[in-house]
């Protein structure tokens, strides 16, 4: 499925709760069950890392461009685990649920 397939927004981090200096990319939950992720972006070509100050995890991103960009490591939601690469996302262990047309 296509990342920008996932309705994919840009938001900024919630003060205090999310790290300063990421970008989180909104996009529907690739389960398609109804419900939106939030995933925090570190720059291009930075290495993955937890926050010390708000615990949360930061992915490595390749680029900030929806269409081409990989994520680093998995991403594992509990209701879906996956990969996003080239601006895709390919389930671990399963099909990939279908987007009503
Ligand atoms: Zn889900």
């Amino acid at each position: 499925m296509k990342l920008t397939d996932l309705n994919p927004v840009w938001t900024t981090p919630l003060g205090g709760r999310e790290p300063n200096g990421v970008r989180i990319l909104v996009i529907d939950c690739p389960c398609l069950r109804g419900h939106r992720r939030r995933i925090p972006l570190g720059q291009p070509g930075m290495s993955s890392f937890t926050d010390g100050d708000t615990g949360v995890y930061v992915w490595q991103c390749s680029s900030y461009d929806l269409a081409s960009m990989t994520l680093y490591p998995s991403l594992d939601f509990g209701c879906w685990h996956g990969h996003m690469k080239n601006g895709a996302t390919i389930r671990v262990g399963g099909t990939e649920p279908v987007k009503p047309s």
